[in-house]
């Protein structure tokens, strides 16, 4: 048996919970997000990993970091999450293209690596509920730009013992965004555009998660809030899983020998994702780079290039707009362990990026972040990348796989490192084909988005994928719009109080 794996908060002794509890609250009491007390070592050679699927090597992984599931419980929500929902056997593929591996993390639901930890979550939250004795319903409260809200609709629809509820901007997203979330199937999903934006939204649902009234009322009708947040450790442990699978997949395939290094490349906002390939480095992957992929807000860069990270610039709109951050949340867990697990000294840095919006780490943690490269593309470099690689290979990327491509051939110019390298390609080409068709030049005026995609597969013969044919034709189900005043009354409709 594994030694049981405890969480606590980035930024104080508030004592160690159970991976169960932790997936429960989401964020700690001080702000801070939790982080395990030490990175558990695979027990399986990657040799014996390399011939199990996609959901047995998810098994391997998740079981040694949520240890207090039982092997029954994990399996449950590893089955039920990595099934037909995907368009491949496989979840994640793997795709040779100009010297490079492309991790093909779109192939779920709404077709962009998000529903890799969404379609998981749910399971492991009605799970550790149960474990726990919360005998309440789970309803997830998000206000969403655009995607997350459809990953989080998709993964929690029918899921028994939770209900969701998205906000979203009705004027704020794209029209393939809206029609993706307002035809979500499942009795249990609840989608709300609001007259207002997107801080309109995200303020109304923080106010309404917080509110202590509403909690003891829903509470004593047999429900209550989660987040589905991308800093639940519930989101970060299952993208562990596809690194130490296609690490695994490189080796089954002789592209590798056993011990050999990787490199791996990956577009980055949050840095959610590549903190979780991070994770698998300290488990015992030979993982030698982890290259960080920025777009135009490249906060990230010159973190890593000056060890000081400074939010205070411009927010610049590009077209991977879920890497447009300028607070990356779980980078803090990153200053945690580099910190040498040290909760005082990362609440002060946290302390400090609340108050002047920026901080400077130290030499000796600095010391430690030299697995690190930090690049960045510039828009005109993204839709070249995409450009590029398409008329060398006819392989097709979307906006945010080229910054990290971009990134990755910048950083072989630089170093001369010609380490087989593992790209996470993040979105289907079709997420974005808007963008996507300008990169090829293709001039299309006037055609709505279903048309370019039609436009995109003709050109690359790329099959559409069921994810967007599908929303096509489907019934809108959710019509309701309220003003962003009236969003707890929308709240109470819905849940019946
Ligand atoms: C969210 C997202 C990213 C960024 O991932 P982080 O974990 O936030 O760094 C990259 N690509 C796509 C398509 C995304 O949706």
């Amino acid at each position: 048996m594994a030694k049981e794996v405890l969480y606590s908060s980035t930024r104080g002794a508030l004592g160690s919970i159970h991976a169960s509890e932790a997936i429960l609250k989401g964020l700690a009491g001080d702000g801070g997000l939790y982080v395990p007390d030490h990175i558990p070592h695979l027990e399986k050679s990657l040799k014996e990993i390399a011939s199990l699927s996609y959901q047995e090597t998810a098994y391997e992984v998740m079981k040694l970091f949520l240890t207090d599931y039982t092997e029954e419980e994990l399996k449950y929500c590893i089955t039920h999450a990595y099934d037909s929902k995907f368009d491949t056997q496989e979840i994640a593929p793997l795709t040779e293209a100009d010297g490079a591996f492309y991790l093909e993390l779109y192939h779920g639901s709404t077709i962009a690596f998000k529903d890799m930890a969404l379609s998981i979550l749910p399971y492991l939250m009605v799970t550790a509920a149960k474990k726990n004795n919360v005998k309440n319903e789970i309803v997830i409260l998000t206000a969403t730009s655009g995607d997350t809200g459809k990953a989080a609709l998709a993964g929690f629809a029918d899921v028994p013992g939770t209900k969701i509820i998205v906000f979203y901007p009705k004027h704020g997203v794209s029209p393939i965004q809206e029609k993706q979330m307002v035809t979500q199937k499942g009795a249990n999903t609840c989608v709300i555009g609001i007259e207002g934006n997107f801080d309109d939204a995200q303020t109304g649902v923080k106010k309404i998660f917080t509110d202590p009234e509403l909690a003891k009322e829903m509470d004593g009708k047999g429900f209550q809030f989660s987040s589905a947040n991308s800093i639940n450790i519930g989101r970060l442990v299952p993208q562990i899983v596809y690194y130490v699978y296609s690490y695994a997949k490189l080796l089954k395939e002789g592209r590798i020998a056993d011990g050999d290094c990787i490199n791996v490349v990956v577009p980055t906002g949050n840095f959610g994702n590549i903190l979780a390939a991070y994770y698998a480095k300290n488990m015992g992957v030979p993982i030698s780079k982890l290259i960080c992929a920025s777009n135009s807000n490249k906060v990230l860069f010159d973190f890593f290039k000056t060890g000081e990270y400074d939010r205070n610039r411009d927010f610049v709109l590009t077209a991977s707009p879920s890497m447009d951050i300028l607070i990356s949340s779980n980078l803090e867990r990153l200053i945690y362990h580099i910190s040498g697990d040290n909760s005082a000294k990362d609440a002060e840095f946290m302390e400090k990026l609340s108050k002047d919006g920026k901080y400077e780490i130290t030499d000796e943690m600095r010391g430690k972040l030299t697995d690190f490269f930090g690049g960045y593309a510039s828009e005109e470099e993204t839709f070249e990348t995409i450009k590029n690689l398409f008329d060398k290979t006819g392989y097709l990327i979307d906006t945010y796989t080229a910054v990290a491509s971009c990134v990755y051939n910048k950083y072989v110019k630089e170093t001369g490192d010609k380490t087989v390298s593992v790209i996470a390609s993040t979105a289907s080409p079709y997420k974005f084909t808007r963008s996507v068709i300008n990169a090829l030049q293709i001039a299309e005026e006037g055609k709505d988005d279903f048309e370019l995609a039609d436009k995109l597969s003709e050109v690359s013969k790329v099959e559409i994928p069921e994810a967007v044919t599908s929303i096509r034709t489907a019934d809108v189900l959710h019509k309701t719009v309220v003003n962003k005043t009236e969003m707890e009354k929308a709240v109470r409709k819905f849940l019946g109080l």
